[in-house]
C-alpha cells in the first residue's frame, strides 16, 4: 500500500504513553487519589480550558509522576516503539527530559539509560523500527538560571551517550517564559560536545525566537510556525534551508484551525517542512493522520512525499541508515512494500 506518513521526527515521550497503562501506574503509585476513575483521569488529560498555565501543564505532570522509575521508563520506550511498528513507522526520534525524571533518586544518566535500553530492546522485538532518542534542556523559568545546573547535567549526560542511543538534544519547555536569548549558552556547549540539536522555537506566538534560535546554529528548528509573521524571517528560513519540525494537529486548537495553519504556506514557500505528531496521546494522533488532514487541506501527495524524504535527510542517524531509509520509503510509497 502506498503510504508517505514514515517518519516522526518530534515525538515527546510523556506525551505518548498508553494511557490506560498510566492511569494503572498512577493508582498504583499514588499520584491521584484512590476513588479518581478512568473517566476523571482522561478528562484531565483532554480537558482543552485551563485556569492557568499551570493547570495546562498538569498533564505533563501527571505523565512525568509515572515515569520516575527505570523499569516505567523502560517500558515506555520500549511499548512506543511497539506501536510505531504496528503504525507501520520505520523512523522517529522519541524525546524526552531526563531532568523531569530524577524525582524519587533516578540519576539524569539512569534515566536516559533506561529509556535508551527500553528503545533498544523494542528495536529487537520489532526490526522494522528504528529510533533513536532526544534528550531534552528544559526551558522553565522564570530565568535561565532556574534550572542551569540540571540543564548542565542534561548536556553532560547526553555527551556520554551519544552515539550509544542518544541522537541528540533539544530545548523544549514553555519557550516564552523569561529570556529566551539566555539559553543559547547551553546549545553551543552541546555543539562543543558535538552533539546535534534542535530548539523549540516560534510555536508560541513569537517569530522573533526563531531568529534568535538561529544564531545558536541549530541542526534543526522545532515547530517555527511563527515565520508566518514575518517575511524576513520566512526568507531565512528558505535560504538556509534549515529543517523545521512542523506538528499541525498539535498547534491546533482554540484559535487555529487545521485549514488556517501556516504549514500549507511553508510549504509552498519552499521551507525544507517535516510533518511530525509531538503528542501522540495527548494529541489523539499519529502520523497516518497528520498526513490525511494535510491531503484534506490540500497538500499533495508529492508534497507529503517530499516532507517524509526532508525528514530522513534531516534525522540524527547515520548516512549508511538515512540511505536505508530513503530506499525503503521509496519501495512504500511506489506501493511495493
Ligand atoms: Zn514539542
Amino acid at each position: 500500500m502506498k503510504r508517505t506518513a514514515l517518519v516522526d521526527l518530534h515525538l515527546h515521550l510523556d506525551g505518548s504513553l498508553d494511557l490506560v497503562w498510566a492511569y494503572k501506574e498512577s493508582l498504583k503509585n499514588g499520584n491521584i487519589p484512590p476513588e479518581t476513575t478512568f473517566e476523571e483521569y482522561y478528562d484531565i488529560v483532554y480537558r482543552t480550558k485551563y485556569k492557568n498555565r499551570e493547570d495546562g501543564f498538569r498533564k505533563f505532570e501527571l505523565m512525568c509522576n509515572v515515569l520516575q522509575t527505570r523499569e516505567n521508563l523502560f517500558y515506555a520506550a520500549y511499548d512506543l516503539v511497539r506501536r510505531l511498528d504496528e503504525k507501520g513507522m520505520i523512523y522517529a526520534e522519541i524525546r524526552f527530559a531526563t531532568q523531569q525524571h530524577c524525582k524519587e533518586g533516578l540519576t539524569q544518566k539512569e534515566a536516559l539509560q533506561a529509556v535508551i535500553d527500553g528503545a533498544a530492546k523494542g528495536m529487537e522485538d520489532f526490526p522494522d523500527v528504528k529510533v533513536g532518542i532526544i534528550n531534552c534542556l528544559m526551558h522553565k523559568g522564570p530565568d535561565a538560571l532556574y534550572n542551569w545546573r540540571e540543564n548542565e547535567e542534561t548536556v553532560r549526560v547526553s555527551a556520554e551517550l551519544l552515539g550509544k542511543g542518544l541522537v541528540g538534544l533539544d530545548l523544549a519547555g514553555y519557550e516564552n517564559n523569561g529570556d529566551f536569548r539566555l539559553y543559547g549558552p547551553l546549545i553551543e556547549m552541546a555543539h562543543e560536545y558535538g552533539i546535534p540539536c534542535t530548539v523549540h522555537a516560534g510555536e508560541m506566538g513569537i517569530g522573533e525566537h526563531i531568529t534568535e534560535a538561529l544564531k545558536w546554529k541549530p541542526e534543526r528548528i522545532g515547530h517555527g510556525i511563527d515565520c508566518i509573521q514575518d517575511e524576513r524571517i520566512i526568507e531565512e528560513l528558505r535560504r538556509i534551508q534549515i529543517p523545521l519540525e512542523v506538528c499541525v494537529s498539535s498547534n491546533v486548537g482554540h484559535n487555529l484551525t487545521y485549514a488556517a495553519h501556516p504549514v500549507r504556506t511553508m510549504i509552498n514557500r519552499g521551507l525544507c517542512v517535516t510533518l511530525n505528531t509531538d503528542n501522540m496521546t495527548f494529541g489523539r494522533t499519529d502520523m497516518a493522520r497528520e498526513h490525511a488532514m494535510m491531503r484534506r487541506i490540500g497538500v499533495s501527495f508529492g508534497q507529503l512525499r517530499k516532507c517524509t524524504f526532508n525528514a530522513i535527510n534531516a534525522a540524527f542517524c547515520s548516512n549508511e541508515l538515512k540511505k536505508e531509509l530513503t530506499a525503503k520509503a521509496i519501495r512504500i510509497m511506489s506501493g511495493k512494500e
